[in-house]
């Protein structure tokens, strides 16, 4: 007695969105001034020509450093 009910879910194939998205780009430009400002991220004291138009921050971007994309607020 009693009835086995099954409950067939559907099974499709599952496909992940991968999270690896950023939410704010910075956007560095190039800055026209005679004279290097000091890199604002933490603990970085490089000097730099390059400015985030998004945060309106001087950030450096060298090979060893990407302060421009580390630096958040
Ligand atoms: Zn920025
Ligand atoms: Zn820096």
């Amino acid at each position: 007695m009693g009835k086995i009910l099954k409950i067939s879910a559907p099974d499709g194939p599952r496909k992940k969105k991968p999270m690896s998205r950023l939410g704010a780009r910075h956007m560095p430009e190039m800055m026209d001034t005679n004279h290097a400002e000091r890199c604002r991220n933490k603990g970085c004291r490089s000097k730099t020509y390059m400015r985030c138009t998004k945060c309106k921050m001087f950030l450096c971007i060298t090979k060893k450093r990407k302060c421009v994309q580390d630096y958040q607020r």
